[in-house]
């Protein structure tokens, strides 16, 4: 271990754990607030954006809903969406207006609470202490692929979506995509676009159309107070904590994805994949309905439109609604790789979170740590980017900014009140971080 002079053996009021765009976005409101604070980055700043996205990547939401504190989305295509790499420069361009105090190449591998109340930080560079922390480690940490992967024959090549950079990448022959919630769509797109025989088997994730009534959908749902929407006003929270965000790209300006047109262009669709037994897959009957359902909310979606557009008298073309342009005629429960010509299989199913170094009693029997707003009952310990944290934009750039200035200012509230105990009584600041939020 090599000690960084800038962590080993410090003290920090507050240390920010991960230099994405929310361990970002919360240095600059510390900075604002004149917080004294360290960012520690395990890689580089924007490591997710450059090493896990595929090479065609592209925001699925416009630039103009890239609103980081301080720093909106200044480029010439604010309807547009990012490319991979342009989404790097921005968070690398964000670092550069406001130099924020980042440690890059330093992973934090435990966290916990001293009995005195500070944190202890321990990390590949040498342990360090802070009074208040801000675990900005992203949603997604570690690929979730099924166990049954491994019932896969050797000669299948299998990647995870994070894995995935091009159709180059992949073994000449077909290819089979399992998932179909953002990545998942996109990656088939991806191979299908490049002239590569795609099977998908096809999960419940809901669809969104790309325009609707001569706008982005999103702008719509913007104006319609969607985006402001509390997770307190839900009375399913855990639930909408956990639902598939809906499918459709930004690729080429932004455009739906259908899946149906995909068939009717060559791509073979099934249900979700249930089980894997030597060359032979397994499918569960649901291609249909998975199909119908997801036609069904993006239209749910524009009925809620047009409601607005007409309660509020506004002015918008009318345009026809979707109509099916492909429907299965039986759904296929099996499938042979070898017959079909499979050599390669995506799995885009997901990630799951790891907090294992966290050491501290936050989370719930599920592993999701139980906060209010990122606060959490253990005192001066905070989590910044999860999604639906406190709205939809929660865990993307959307709102990632407003989340950090909310606990910029209890942090700062924490850090005056300490100040005031310590010098009336003599105190540790640590004490600071008893002050209930709210
Ligand atoms: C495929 C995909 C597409 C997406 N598309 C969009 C989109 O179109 N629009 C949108 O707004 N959002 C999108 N998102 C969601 C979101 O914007 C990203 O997930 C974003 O990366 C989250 O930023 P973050 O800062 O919260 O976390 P991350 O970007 O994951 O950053 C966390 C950082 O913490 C570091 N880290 C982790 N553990 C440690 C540790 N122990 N010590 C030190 N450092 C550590 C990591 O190296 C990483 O750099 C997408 C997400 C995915 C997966």
């Amino acid at each position: 271990m090599n000690a960084n002079p800038r962590l080993s053996g410090r003290h920090y009021p507050v240390a920010v754990i991960g230099g994405g765009q929310a361990g970002l976005s919360v240095s600059h409101a510390l900075r604002q607030r004149g917080v004294e604070h360290a960012v520690i980055e395990a890689h580089r700043v924007g490591h997710e954006w450059r090493e896990r996205r595929w090479d065609s990547f592209c925001l699925v939401t416009p630039n103009w809903q890239c609103r980081l504190p301080g720093f909106p989305y200044q480029g010439d295509d604010p309807d547009g969406f990012m490319v991979r790499d342009e989404i790097v420069r921005y968070l690398e361009d964000y670092v550069a207006f406001f130099q924020p105090p980042l440690v890059e190449g330093v992973s934090v591998t435990r966290l916990r609470r001293a009995p005195q109340g500070t944190y202890e930080l321990a990390t590949t560079a040498g342990d360090f202490t802070a009074d208040q922390v801000v675990v900005a480690t992203g949603p997604y940490h570690t690929p979730s692929v099924p166990a049954m992967a491994q019932r896969l024959p050797e000669g299948i090549e299998q990647f995870h979506s994070s894995g995935y950079r091009s159709p180059d990448q992949l073994p000449d022959g077909a290819v089979l995509v399992v998932g179909t919630g953002q990545s998942g769509c996109q990656i088939a797109e991806d191979l299908h676009l490049a002239g590569r025989q795609v099977h998908l088997a096809v999960g419940s994730a809901p669809r969104v159309a790309r325009f609707y009534r001569g706008r982005d959908c999103v702008a719509w749902l913007d104006d319609m107070g969607h985006y402001a929407k509390a997770i307190d006003e839900f009375d399913d929270a855990g639930a909408v904590r956990m639902r598939v965000n809906h499918y459709v790209t930004g690729r080429d300006g932004g455009r739906d994805i259908d899946l149906r047109a995909f068939a009717g262009d060559g791509m073979r669709l099934y249900g979700r994949l249930t089980a894997i037994s030597d060359e032979q897959l397994e499918f569960a009957d649901d291609l249909k309905v998975n199909l119908d359902r997801a036609d069904s909310v993006a239209e749910g979606i524009k009925d809620a439109i047009d409601a607005h557009i007409t309660a509020r008298g506004i002015d918008a073309p009318s345009e026809p609604r979707y109509v099916p342009v492909w429907a299965p005629d039986e759904q296929p429960r099996a499938l042979d790789l070898a017959e079909a010509g499979i050599t390669c299989v995506v799995w885009s199913t997901g990630f799951r979170r790891d907090h294992r170094w966290i050491e501290t009693p936050v989370f719930d029997g599920r592993g999701y740590p139980m906060h209010w707003r990122g606060a959490t009952n253990v005192p001066g310990l905070y989590f910044l980017g999860l999604p639906w944290q406190y709205s939809w934009g929660s865990g993307r750039f959307e709102a990632v900014g407003r989340d950090a200035e909310f606990l910029a200012d209890h942090i700062d509230a924490s850090r005056r009140l300490a100040d005031v105990c310590g010098a009336l009584t003599g105190a540790p600041s640590a004490l600071a971080a008893a002050l209930p939020i709210g």
